[in-house]
């Protein structure tokens, strides 16, 4: 929550000299108390201000953690993505675990003409290579997760509820999209790692 000019000066006005009641602080500020009233009940449900009767307000502060998690919603997918590792529907299963290899990756993104049309991630790389099948001949096609089941987000979704569709569906990334005439086009990669990297932000900004 943004606080106004005149709500910062209340906290500061009851941080030094709480407790103090409104008559005193509206006196402080040159307004009537009834102007200040809607601050004052803003201030108080928001947990920065406490007031006992017949005693005043005082300042209760908010949380550290409440401050981290207001900050932490505000978190846009956008500003953590990675470069998303795009292959075509036709790349062979081979090809792919080459792939994943080559690009340091857990999860390919699978197109055709250009647009999101799957998801190959390890397991399914796995379970490919356990049959009898010939690797080098399977296209990833007939083993990806194909749309419409794919999860993805777009750039300006807010982290934490990609990361509860990411828990929720018990997948370690999704693409992240454009939506365009033509499809679904992906323009990054959100994964486990960038939620590990928020974390690792919030822990140094404290520094
Ligand atoms: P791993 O196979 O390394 O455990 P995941 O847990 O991400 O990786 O994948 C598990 C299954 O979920 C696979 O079958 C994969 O195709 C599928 N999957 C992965 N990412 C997504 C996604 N974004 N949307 C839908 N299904 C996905």
């Amino acid at each position: 929550m943004e606080l106004n000019q005149r709500q910062g000066r209340i906290i500061e006005i009851v941080k030094e000299e709480g407790p103090i009641t409104g008559e005193q602080i509206a006196e402080k500020l040159c307004v009537t108390r009834a102007t200040l009233r809607p601050d004052l009940a803003i201030l108080t449900m928001a947990g920065y201000l406490e007031a006992r009767p017949r005693v005043g307000y005082y300042y209760k502060g908010k949380s550290e953690l409440k401050q981290i998690s207001e900050e932490l919603k505000k978190i846009r997918v956008g500003t953590y993505q990675s470069k998303p590792v795009v292959v075509d529907k036709n790349l062979s299963a081979y090809d792919a675990i080459c792939k994943m290899f080559d690009a340091d990756v857990g999860t390919l993104f699978v197109v055709e003409n250009n647009m999101l049309a799957g998801v190959v991630s390890r397991k399914d790389l796995l379970r490919a290579s356990i049959g009898t099948q010939n690797l080098t001949t399977l296209p990833i096609n007939v083993i990806m997760t194909r749309m419409p089941n794919v999860n993805y987000c777009k750039e300006a979704d807010l982290v934490h509820e990609v990361v509860q569709l990411i828990i929720d569906k018990q997948i370690d990334a999704l693409p992240v999209v454009k939506e365009t005439e033509a499809g679904l086009q992906i323009t990054g990669r959100f994964t486990k790692t960038n939620i590990a990297r928020v974390f690792l932000d919030i822990v140094h900004s404290t520094e």
